[in-house]
């Protein structure tokens, strides 16, 4: 960009040297090319910073994306992989979806197994019976 504002520059510099001004019609209108090509030296440069912000925000972007991807695919990993934990797949009877439950939730007799999705116990204390009201 500094090359292009140079010869600009340069040209700027050799019209006034050959006294082309605007008193004639050609040197009308090469002053006129001139101050049109500063303004898009000028418009270009705008354009290049304005891009290299833009590439900076993407990539740091791109970098947080991959932090936040690192944590969330690591933890489901490790849900998965963790051989000691049973998951059993329930379909809720309220909501249909499927869900999973760690087979520790039902040796607790304490507990209410309560869907993910839609928050309704899909089975209750008293019992590990599907209840017939929830549906
Ligand atoms: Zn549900």
């Amino acid at each position: 960009m500094l090359e292009l504002n140079k010869k600009v520059s340069y040209l700027r510099g050799l019209a006034e040297g050959m006294e082309i001004n605007e008193d004639t019609k050609e040197g009308k209108i090469f002053i006129n090319i001139i101050d049109l090509l500063e303004e898009m030296v000028l418009a270009i440069s705008e354009l290049e910073t304005a891009q290299a912000e833009m590439e900076e925000y993407i990539d740091n972007l791109d970098e947080d994306l991959a932090d936040i991807e690192h944590v969330v695919f690591e933890n489901e990993k490790d849900e998965w992989d963790n051989e000691d934990t049973q998951y059993i797949e329930v379909e809720c009877p309220k909501c249909k979806e499927t869900v999973y439950f760690d087979e520790e939730i039902f040796e607790d007799d304490e507990e209410d197994l309560v869907c993910p999705n839609c928050n309704e116990v899909i089975y209750s204390e008293e019992s590990y019976e599907i209840s017939e009201d929830i549906d």
